[in-house]
């Protein structure tokens, strides 16, 4: 004992002791690392072997199926189908990719690639396998959770939605619009609200000025008694094109609570009267016609991007570009019913 005592003190036996140490420690990161390769490499072969799909291009097959292909080949081929909307053969091509793909960060760009091809072909569970499968090795990857965004958005599973928002905002993402736009969607579609109470819910929720089209095209759906009940000139000067659409008759029972709204409805052949100024440039162009003139002309309506500047003729209550949420501002254009006539624009 008194022995041991004397060569545990020994310098040299220390050393040799922190050595041994060390090495254990390192030999057993290496075969961890390895065990940890091993079992992501299993993971995604099990992946590609469940989502395999074979589609009617064979004409893909001997140039995905060489060896001697580069892959490099085979993901600008990828993202060139992805851009012409070809995602059966995408999802191909990824699928084919990802088997063996030991890079942690290609592994991570095709499975991105994967995901959203299987997002733009409808396919959102498979999508969202897809980016759990990415977050499980990337955690902290906005993209991805930005993607998995859309899919509990178009799945209305909103308290997921939530879940993410907050992952993001811890980020440092910004998310203001999009928790308002989900608290907007929640209320929308909870399932145990009646219609009135959803009705109370949303107009509580009007304080945020970016919620105003949603919520009044909403209730004009589903509720068009307290939609009119709550309509006054300033919303309904937001709300043009959405009025515009509705039937005359219908319009004609909107009751005109101030020279606002009655200007509009003027504009709108609602209303048969002379209309004071609204400050809508739109709307009181149209109302200083004389009637022939005014029976010559559609008012025509354009959604711009507030985020990404991309303009569309659809309303979406998301820019179909960049998928910013609540982020599309109503553009008013005037328009000749005869296409032959000019064409002006404001
Ligand atoms: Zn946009």
């Amino acid at each position: 004992m008194e022995g041991l005592i004397i060569e545990y003190q020994d310098p040299l036996f220390g050393l040799i002791l922190f050595v041994g140490f060390i090495f254990i420690i390192a030999l057993l990161t290496y075969l961890w690392s390895l065990y940890a390769t091993k079992e992501q490499s299993n993971h995604i072969e099990s992946f590609t072997q469940r989502f395999y799909i074979n589609t009617e291009n064979q004409g893909l097959d001997p140039l995905l199926f060489n060896p001697q292909t580069p892959k490099e080949s085979l993901l600008l081929l990828a993202q060139t189908y992805f851009t012409s909307g070809a995602y059966e053969e995408v999802i191909k091509i990824t699928l084919e990719l990802l088997k063996g793909q030991k890079e942690s960060l290609e592994r991570r760009d095709l499975l991105m690639l994967l995901a959203r091809a299987y997002f733009k072909a409808g396919l959102y569970k498979r999508s969202e396998i897809a980016l759990v499968e990415l977050l499980r090795y990337h955690t902290r990857e906005p993209a991805a959770l930005k993607y998995l965004l859309l899919i509990y958005e178009r799945l209305q599973r909103y308290d997921d939605a939530i879940d993410i928002l907050d992952s993001l905002e811890e980020m440092q993402e910004e998310v203001a619009l999009e928790r308002i736009y989900f608290k907007f969607l929640k209320t929308a579609h909870a399932p145990k609200l009646t219609l009135e109470e959803k009705s109370t819910k949303l107009l509580a929720l009007r304080q945020h000025p970016t919620l105003l089209r949603p919520i009044f095209g909403y209730l004009l759906r589903h509720n068009p008694a307290i939609t009119w009940e709550h309509l006054d000139g300033e919303v309904a000067l937001q709300l043009i094109d959405v009025l515009y659409r509705l039937p005359k008759e219908q319009l004609r029972q909107v009751a005109p609570k101030d020279a606002k709204l009655h200007a509009l409805l003027c504009a709108l052949g609602a209303i048969d009267e002379e209309a004071q100024p609204t400050g809508n440039f739109t709307i009181d162009t149209v109302n200083a016609l004389t009637p022939s003139y005014k029976a010559r002309i559609n008012i025509a309506f354009i959604y711009s991007c507030d985020n990404c500047s991309s303009v569309t003729p659809l309303e979406n209550h998301r820019c179909p570009s960049c998928m910013q949420a609540l982020s599309m501002r109503l553009r008013t254009t005037l328009a000749p019913k005869d296409k032959h006539e000019a064409y002006y624009a404001f």
